[in-house]
């Protein structure tokens, strides 16, 4: 997977159903590969400070804690030197997720940010030309939002 996806899976793995908030990590198989007790409390830790960071609510520096005992490591070949990360193994998912949002932030900024319909807890990484996708999904925030704006709009009528 590649690790953009990876963070926008572990940023919208809290779905709201029926308006109780549930957490993938302890329910989904997806999550299989952080199968430590560790890794999955590490990455509920850092994806709560990642949606407040996304939502705005948190400045980048709160995931600095998460980059503790992170090394890039260089070692010399025939090419030249090839830097290695180095990462306590427990972490190691944690850290390629901060990396992929520092990498989105450097290059894709302000494409991921968080659905527009309220009552939504997801994010949407928005890949348009244009850049005004403004819910996770159309389907499903998109047509409840227009349906929602045009009730009102004839209610107010
Ligand atoms: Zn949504």
């Amino acid at each position: 997977m590649a690790d953009e996806e990876l963070l926008l899976d572990l940023l919208n793995s809290t779905p709201q159903v029926a308006g109780v908030e549930q957490d993938l990590l302890e329910q989904t198989e997806a999550w299989a590969l952080t199968r430590s007790r560790d890794g999955r409390q590490a990455l509920a830790a850092v994806r709560s400070v990642l949606q407040d960071v996304v939502r705005g609510d948190e400045p980048p520096s709160a995931l600095t804690p998460f980059l503790r005992d992170v090394r890039q490591v260089p070692t010399m070949t025939a090419d030249g030197v090839t830097w290695t990360l180095e990462a306590p193994a427990a972490h190691r998912t944690v850290v390629r997720v901060v990396l992929a949002w520092s990498e989105l932030e450097a290059t894709k900024a302000s494409r991921l940010r968080p659905c527009e319909n309220p009552e939504c807890r997801l994010f949407l990484l928005d890949r348009s030309k244009a850049n005004t996708a403004r819910w996770c999904s159309m389907a499903v925030c998109g047509n409840r939002m227009k349906a929602r704006r045009h009730y009102q709009a004839k209610t107010r009528a």
